[in-house]
């Protein structure tokens, strides 16, 4: 399903989402902290863009912030996102989106973990986890 063509029309995107989803990937939306389904999640796996399937996240990477959204110290690949600069809410932030999609998917910080000292701050509402069976 969420492999069809891209790019997606606005109708397209409305059918293949859940109203949280498409308010985060496709309106640039941020959940509320602690809120998202994998904030806490610890298990072992993929965490893939809910728009498109791109394997963005290992859990290998992922740590606890503190921020209350799923926090990552590093990507599966560089070419996984795009980094874009964010100068809404009177913030200079970087965003990040989905290099298959177009979706935004968070934000990355330089306050993060070793090895790399980044912290991407990823909605859940932008993911989609595949456990290591
Ligand atoms: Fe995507």
């Amino acid at each position: 399903m969420a492999k069809k063509r891209l790019p997606r029309t606005e109708k397209e995107w409305k059918e293949l989402l859940t109203a949280e989803e498409f308010r985060v990937l496709r309106g640039r939306g941020t959940e509320r902290p602690f809120s998202g389904k994998y904030v806490n999640t610890k298990d072992k796996g993929v965490y893939v863009c809910a728009g498109c399937d791109n394997e963005l996240f290992s859990s290998d990477f992922k740590f606890d912030s503190g921020s209350g959204w799923p926090s990552f110290c590093a990507l599966l690949s560089r070419d996984k996102v795009k980094m874009k600069v964010d100068r809404s809410r009177g913030m200079s932030r970087t965003e990040v989106v989905c290099s298959r999609c177009g979706s935004h998917l968070g934000h990355v910080f330089d306050d993060g973990t070793p090895p790399t000292g980044l912290r991407f701050c990823i909605n859940s509402a932008g993911l989609h986890f595949k456990k290591k069976k």
